[in-house]
C-alpha cells in the first residue's frame, strides 16, 4: 500500500485509510468479531491510518477500534490514530472545557495513551470565531500535553477551511479534513487545495463513495442528499453493473488520483471490503483508471456534477 506524506507533519498514511464510523453502526449493525477480522486485514494490507469521532454511533465507534486494537495487539507505532472532538450525540459542544475533557474520555474508549490527530469535528455547526478564539487553543494544549500530536479540523462547506486557516497564528492546525468532496459525482476540493498548501496544512479527503451513494446498495435513510443527486448515482450503479463492473472500483481509484491528497477515508465493516479497496488502490498503481467507463460515469452524473447539500449555521 502507497504511503503519501501527510502535510508538515512527518505522518506517511496510507494513501487508503479506513473510515471507522461503520464500526459505530451508523450504516447498519457490524458484530464485534467482524469489526476486529476488518481492522485486521486493514493492517495486513499496509492500512497504517485510522479515523473515528466520539460522534458515531455516540462513542461506540471509538469503543470498538479500541476493542480491535487491544484484540490485535497492535504496536502502537505501527499506527496513526485520529479523532475528533466537539460533536457528540447530544449535540455541539467546542467550549475549552468540553474538548479538554473530551480528549481524556476519546482516549480511554480507544484504550491509547495519545491520538496522532485530534479534530474539531464539522465546525460549520457553530460560529467560527469561537474555534478560532477558544477551540483552537484549548487544542494546543492538548498538544502541548502530548495528549495529541497534530490538530485538525473538518466539515462539509469548503468555506470554512479559508476562514479559520486566514485567522488561526499560522502553524496551529496541521491538518484538514473534508468530505464528499472528492469523488466523481463532486471534485470541488481540487481548488482549495493550492491554498491549504500556501498555509502548510495536510489534506485527508474522506466518503470516496459519497457515504453510500456510489455504491450498489445505495445510501443510508439519514443521507442528506437530494432525491435528484441520490438518482443520478443510482443510475451510475446500474450502468456499472450492467457492464459487470463495481462502481465502489472506480469511485475509489478516482478518489485516489490527486496525490496532494494524502490520504481517502474509506467507511468500512468488513474484511471483504477492506480486500476490495485495497484491491482498487493496488490496480490503481498498475494499470490506471477504467476512463471509458469513467467518460460514461461522468455523462451520467454530468447534471448533478458538483451539487452539495447545506450543512451547519449561517456564519456572521
Ligand atoms: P464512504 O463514502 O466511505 O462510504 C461508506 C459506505 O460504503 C459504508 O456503507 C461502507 O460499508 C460502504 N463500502 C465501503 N467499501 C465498500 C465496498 N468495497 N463495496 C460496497 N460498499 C462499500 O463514507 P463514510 O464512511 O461516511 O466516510 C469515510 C470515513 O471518513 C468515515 O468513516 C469517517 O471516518 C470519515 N468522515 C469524516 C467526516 C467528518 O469528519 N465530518 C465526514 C464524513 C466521513
Amino acid at each position: 500500500m502507497e504511503k503519501r506524506e501527510l502535510g508538515k507533519t512527518g505522518l506517511k498514511v496510507s494513501a487508503v485509510g479506513f473510515g471507522a464510523s461503520p464500526l459505530g453502526h451508523v450504516f447498519g449493525d457490524v458484530p464485534l468479531s467482524v469489526a476486529i477480522a476488518a481492522v485486521r486485514r486493514a493492517l495486513d494490507l499496509g492500512i497504517n491510518f485510522f479515523d473515528t469521532s466520539p460522534y458515531y454511533g455516540g462513542t461506540v465507534s471509538e469503543t470498538v477500534l479500541g476493542q480491535c486494537f487491544k484484540a490485535i495487539g497492535v504496536p502502537r507505532d505501527q499506527i496513526i490514530v485520529s479523532t475528533k472532538c466537539g460533536r457528540y450525540r447530544e449535540g455541539f459542544d467546542f467550549s475549552a472545557e468540553r474538548v479538554t475533557r473530551s480528549i481524556d474520555e476519546s482516549l480511554t474508549r480507544l484504550g491509547l495513551d495519545y491520538v496522532d490527530i485530534l479534530h474539531c469535528h464539522d465546525i460549520e455547526f457553530v460560529s467560527l470565531d469561537q474555534i478560532v478564539n477558544e477551540t483552537i487553543p484549548a487544542l494546543q494544549k492538548i498538544k502541548e500535553k502530548g495528549k495529541a500530536r497534530f490538530i485538525g479540523i473538518t466539515g462539509l462547506p469548503l468555506n470554512i477551511y479559508t476562514y479559520v486557516l486566514d485567522w488561526v497564528p499560522p502553524g496551529s492546525i496541521d491538518v484538514i479534513l473534508s468530505y464528499c468532496h472528492f469523488g466523481i459525482n463532486d471534485s470541488t476540493l481540487v481548488d482549495l487545495i493550492p491554498y491549504l498548501k500556501s498555509k502548510g496544512a495536510g489534506v485527508i479527503s474522506a466518503s470516496p463513495l459519497a457515504m453510500g451513494l456510489l455504491t450498489d446498495s445505495g445510501p443510508p435513510a439519514w443521507h442528506p442528499a437530494s432525491d435528484e443527486l441520490k438518482s443520478a448515482c443510482k443510475l451510475a450503479a446500474e450502468h456499472c453493473r450492467k457492464k459487470g463492473k463495481q462502481i465502489t472500483k472506480i469511485a475509489m481509484q478516482y478518489s485516489l488520483l490527486n496525490k496532494d491528497i494524502s490520504t481517502v477515508l474509506v467507511g468500512m465493516n468488513s474484511p471483504t471490503q477492506v480486500e476490495e479497496n485495497v484491491a482498487a488502490a493496488l490496480e490503481l498503481s498498475s494499470s490506471g483508471i477504467d476512463k471509458e467507463l469513467l467518460n460514461e460515469l461522468e455523462n451520467i452524473l454530468g447534471p448533478v456534477k458538483n451539487q452539495t447539500w447545506p450543512s451547519g449555521i449561517q456564519q456572521s
